[in-house]
């Protein structure tokens, strides 16, 4: 197969140029965060926010161009406008920084987006936001997960959907459904065997037309799975999606919490209020006998909680059973509802719920980016 390489793309994207002027798309420098990698292209397109309608067209046209290109596998054009219209055209990675210029906007349709984060990978996580989810389904909320975590985004496994949504109107995508909550995840769009190399610009544009290019109908609650960890996207995304609040899941092993203190002051730094700490791989619950074991001096996050000043929203052991069905896309708390991991589910789902309702339906400033 022909190796791509970037001027091969930017050859392409030099054909289209800007609605308004007479020069192309790269000459101005609008095209950022291009990454070229085994025929999987990704790039940015830097615009004025004020006339973000108008480069919806542009968006697709440059992503026709570039794949029209012979041994293309896949392209994802994002617009933004994180950065001034005078940024020089980029290669090289970028981080985000913190955005300007905020207005107020809400997700229309949508009354608390809750992100359910980790300090680092492997806690468990996502795991817990899709059984929280679903917990909160079962309550009687319609709920939507919106995977963030476009690194390695997990829901489409965890929630056993697969195939990629569809968009009758050629504008928006439709939501993906199972167990009755709708999801929306970069993992339908993208293969899953594309290397998810994504730029600072390029991660808040993909999660801006994840959350607002899709239509999710009417939610009383969006889980957003976030990232691991608290680096510049996790607190740009924290700063730019109108959380109602955060669940910060953290494990028991990891006594001093350092890693889940830091989610926690990334969220108050940016007055993002945390709803509290749920501690995963609590205690392992030994399937044959039942007998529980405390392998990782378990209580850890419940004294830590206590100590930051935040609630403890409940413990959910290690077992195999939540493993095997989270893994297998039929998570605890529709494949055995009335386990008692369940239940504690159910109980943690019952806390944000009744947090949320404490908080009203005010949701925090939005600040203003550029959408489609
Ligand atoms: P993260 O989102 O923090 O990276 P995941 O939710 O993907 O973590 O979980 C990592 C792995 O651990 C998955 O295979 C998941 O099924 C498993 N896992 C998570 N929580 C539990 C638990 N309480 N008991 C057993 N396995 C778990």
């Amino acid at each position: 197969m022909a190796t791509v390489s970037e001027e091969q793309v930017l050859d392409a994207l030099k054909t289209i140029s800007d609605p308004g002027k007479s020069e192309d798309i790269v000459s101005l420098g609008m095209i950022s965060g291009l990454v070229v990698k085994d025929g999987n292209v990704g790039f940015a397109i830097e615009i004025d926010p004020q006339r973000a309608s108008e480069y919806e067209p542009v968006r697709k046209a440059a992503e026709n161009v570039v794949d029209a290109i012979p041994g293309i596998l896949s392209v994802t054009a994002m617009l933004t406008a994180h950065k001034d219209a005078q940024a020089p055209q980029q290669a090289a990675p970028q981080q985000a920084g913190p955005q300007q210029g905020r207005g107020k906007q809400t997700v229309p349709g949508i009354k608390h987006i809750v992100a359910v984060a980790s300090g680092k990978g492997g806690v468990g996580k996502s795991t817990v936001a899709t059984n929280i989810a679903l917990a909160l389904s079962a309550a009687g909320q319609s709920v939507g997960i919106l995977d963030a975590d476009i690194y390695g985004p997990s829901q489409p496994r965890m929630m056993g959907i697969t195939g990629r949504p569809n968009s009758p109107d050629g504008e928006r995508l439709e939501a993906m459904e199972n167990h009755g909550v709708k999801v929306m995840s970069m993992g339908f769009l993208v293969p899953e065997d594309t290397p998810m190399i994504w730029r600072g610009p390029m991660v808040m544009s993909a999660l801006q037309q994840l959350m607002r290019d899709v239509n999710w109908g009417e939610l009383d609650v969006m889980i957003v799975d976030m990232p691991p960890g608290t680096g510049d996207a996790q607190l740009s995304m924290s700063q730019d999606v109108p959380l109602a609040g955060a669940v910060i899941v953290s494990t028991p092993q990891d006594i001093a919490l350092l890693d889940a203190r830091k989610g926690l002051n990334m969220f108050r730094k940016v007055e993002v209020p945390v709803l509290g700490i749920v501690e995963n791989m609590s205690y392992f619950a030994c399937p044959h006998c039942g007998e529980r074991t405390d392998i990782f001096s378990h209580g850890g996050a419940h004294e830590e909680a206590d100590r930051l000043g935040v609630d403890f929203l409940g413990e959910i052991p290690l077992d195999i059973a939540i493993r095997e069905t989270s893994d297998g896309g039929k998570p605890i708390v529709v494949s055995d509802p009335d386990s008692p991991h369940s239940k504690a589910f159910r109980a943690i789902a019952d806390r944000i719920l009744d947090k949320l309702s404490d908080a009203g339906e005010t949701q925090r400033a939005m600040p203003n980016i550029v959408m489609q």
